[in-house]
């Protein structure tokens, strides 16, 4: 038997491979969840992608950004599954319909090595708690303009967080 999702060798009397199997047998919509591990595996190279960043999972270290989690495409209980990273299930869950696609993409940009345009976001909802650094200070982001001061407004300091934890996770990140 090869496992329903990778068709790598399944357990035997199991539908799954040791990888897929914690990922889909004991869980409520398991099925969904297969559905979903189905869309982001890549056989090529042998991995699960991020529905919304492209990015490759992480599966055994549930502190990275990119570890695999499951996200719902709306929120209705009857939704498909989708498979994602943390961080884009938090921003998804903490950003509205216009921020969200502009984070990703100055996320994408600040990974190309463009700076993060900070203005792009206004995080108007945005109340993640940012995990502390794994290694090493923060390189501190240049002062632009407004909000330099101690006298940072809501707006600026959630904004500043924001981008700290995206430098945080580009600097964890070895690809
Ligand atoms: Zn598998």
């Amino acid at each position: 038997m090869n496992c329903v999702v990778c068709r790598k060798p399944a357990i035997p009397r199991s539908p799954c491979c040791p990888r897929c199997r914690p990922l889909i047998v004991g869980h409520a919509e398991s099925r969904k969840r297969r559905i979903a591990l189905r869309a982001a595996y890549g056989a090529r190279l042998d991995v699960f992608r991020c529905w919304w960043s492209g990015a490759m999972l992480v599966l055994d270290d549930p502190t990275d950004p990119f570890h695999l989690c499951f996200d719902r495409f709306s929120p209705q209980t009857d939704s498909p599954l989708a498979a994602s990273s943390r961080l884009f299930r938090s921003l998804r869950a903490g950003l509205d319909s216009i921020d969200f696609p502009n984070a990703s993409r100055e996320l994408a940009a600040h990974h190309r090595g463009r700076p993060f345009d900070r203005e792009a976001v206004t995080f108007e909802w945005w109340t993640e708690r940012m995990p502390p650094p794994r290694a090493g200070p923060l390189p501190r982001p240049a002062g632009r303009g407004r909000g330099c001061g101690a006298d940072t407004s809501k707006r600026e300091r959630r904004a500043n967080a924001m981008f700290s934890y995206c430098i945080t996770i580009y600097k964890s990140m070895s690809i």
